[in-house]
């Protein structure tokens, strides 16, 4: 469970996000929805803790991760990452990628290893490095790595827009299906209202900052707040 309060942070005496509190739950995914250059990164990357933010709170499971004064390491903040130029290791092999974060007993790494490699059907590829796969077959070994470690928060920056419509489709029903197995909380950005539409059980649609409509997919389309609101949801396909 994540949970951010009032998080504000400001570039350059511009606030570019701007009092912007969220909450997504185990098993669910909220598409922080809205167009370019709204703070929907800057947003995710302060969450992941590669980024601080100048004021509010943000929650882990009910613990706080990092306020102004309290920091929690990236690495330990139970939060995967799936970022669009976040690459696999190429001197790795597809299992050593997928075991990169994990600890404790051999035998159980390699285990889990297994289970994920059988999950996404990519059993076949575990000795191969990363250019030999396709873009797709790539994409999923950043899911499996990035679940690896069972954190509780999935943060996702636009992790499909590198692919091909058709195999687009493909990766999101199976990434969707894979994290809700796993119950993670998911965090996802996306500038596409399709892409949102598809994915969230929540939408939380920005906008300078700052979050001006939150709900359920089907309501936040059917009923939205503004004439700008409905002027972005008009090019669903
Ligand atoms: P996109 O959909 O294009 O990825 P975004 O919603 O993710 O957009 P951000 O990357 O969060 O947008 O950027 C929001 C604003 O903050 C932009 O105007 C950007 O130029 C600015 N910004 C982001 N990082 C910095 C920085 N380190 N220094 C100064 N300005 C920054
Ligand atoms: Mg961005």
């Amino acid at each position: 469970r994540l949970e951010i309060r009032n998080i504000k942070r400001h570039f350059d005496g511009r606030a570019v996000v701007d009092d912007v509190s969220l909450k997504v739950m185990p098993g669910q995914v909220t598409c922080l929805l809205g167009p370019s250059g709204c703070g929907k990164s800057t947003t995710l990357r302060i969450i992941a803790g590669v980024d601080m933010q100048d004021s509010g709170e943000i929650y882990v499971d009910g613990k706080l991760i990092c306020d102004t004064i309290f920091r929690v390491p990236p690495e330990a903040r139970s939060i995967g990452l799936m970022f669009q130029d976040f690459a696999l290791f190429p001197h790795l092999t597809v299992s050593e990628n997928v075991a990169f974060g994990l600890t404790g007993p051999k035998k159980a790494r390699h285990a889990r290893v297994n289970e994920l490699l059988e999950r996404v059907g990519l059993t076949h590829f575990a000795d191969s490095h990363p250019h030999q796969l396709s873009g797709g077959e790539q994409q999923r070994v950043a899911l499996v790595r990035a679940l690896a470690p069972r954190p509780s928060i999935m943060l996702m920056d636009e992790p499909f827009s590198g692919l091909d419509d058709r195999l687009r489709d493909d990766i999101r029903d199976e990434t969707l299906a894979v994290l809700k197995d796993e119950g993670t909380a998911v965090l996802l950005v996306t500038h596409e209202p399709g892409e949102a539409m598809r994915m969230a059980d929540e939408i939380a649609l920005m906008r300078d900052g700052q979050i001006v409509q939150q709900g359920a997919p089907y309501n936040v389309y059917n009923a939205p707040k503004d004439r700008e609101a409905a002027a972005f949801f008009s090019d669903v396909n």
